[in-house]
Parts: C-alpha cells; structure tokens; sequence
C-alpha cells in the first residue's frame, strides 16, 4: 500500500518513467511535474501529466497538493496548444482523470490525460 506522501514508489511505472528509468516521448518537465505522450494515444494529441512524487489518485489527496494540483490544470492548456491542439472555442482539449477500478484507472499514479486535436478520435 502506497501513501500520499511517498516520493517514489520502486513498482511504480510512471514513477519510473519521471525518473528517466523507463524511456518516454517527453511534452514537458520540471522539478514538479512531466508530461509525456500516451503510448497508446485516443485523439491526434494525447499526453499525460503526471506530479513527480508518487501520489496513487486524487482519492489520496490532501489539502498539501492544492498547489501542485492547480498547477497541472494551467500547465494543460499552454501544454495542449504547444503539442497542436487549435485553439478555443473551435479547437480545445479534453481533461480525463481516472480514478480507481471503476473510475477506469489502470496506471496507480496520479495522471491526467490531455486529449485534442481534429476528430474523429479513436475513443473519447
Ligand atoms: P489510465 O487508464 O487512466 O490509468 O491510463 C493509463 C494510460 O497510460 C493509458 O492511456 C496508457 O496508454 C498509458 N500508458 C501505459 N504505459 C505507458 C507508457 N509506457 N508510456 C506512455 N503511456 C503509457
Ligand atoms: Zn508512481
């Protein structure tokens, strides 16, 4: 079992992928945060940003990550335009953040995917 506040979990393949372990088609990184590519893209634009330290889902999160929290949620748009999406209205993104067996989460760290581009899309 994972807590909120571990660092980095040794299992974990996103915290592998931040820390350059497990190769990534990088969008963007800081001290905070990486944002990648989906290996597995629905929409012509499709990558994940993810926080550094290992945060299972926002089912683990506290008022500590407020900040960090609200820093993906501006980083996504500026991000969403520099990997091609148009701009709004007419273009736009999507925000996905699955949570849990029923949320459809698959990856246990903390991820949200940024989904553009013309359609149709494959899913989503
Ligand atoms: P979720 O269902 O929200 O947990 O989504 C996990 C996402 O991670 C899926 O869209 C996968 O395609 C993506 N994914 C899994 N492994 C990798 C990888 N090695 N590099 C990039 N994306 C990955
Ligand atoms: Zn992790």
């Amino acid at each position: 079992m994972t807590t909120a506040k571990q660092l980095s979990d040794p299992s974990c393949l996103f915290c592998k992928i931040a820390a350059g372990n497990i190769p990534s088609r990088k969008v963007y990184d800081d001290d905070e945060l990486y944002a990648f590519h989906d290996i597995a893209p629905w929409a012509p634009v499709h990558f994940l940003i993810i926080p550094r330290m290992h945060i299972a889902s926002m089912a683990s999160l506290d008022d500590s990550h407020s900040q960090l929290m609200g820093r993906i949620m501006t980083l996504a748009p500026r991000l969403a335009l520099q990997e091609g999406c148009e701009p709004y209205p007419t273009g736009g993104f999507r925000i996905v953040c699955n949570n849990g067996a029923q949320g459809g989460q698959e990856v246990h760290h903390l991820h949200v995917h940024v989904m553009g581009g013309p359609r149709p899309w494959s899913r989503g």
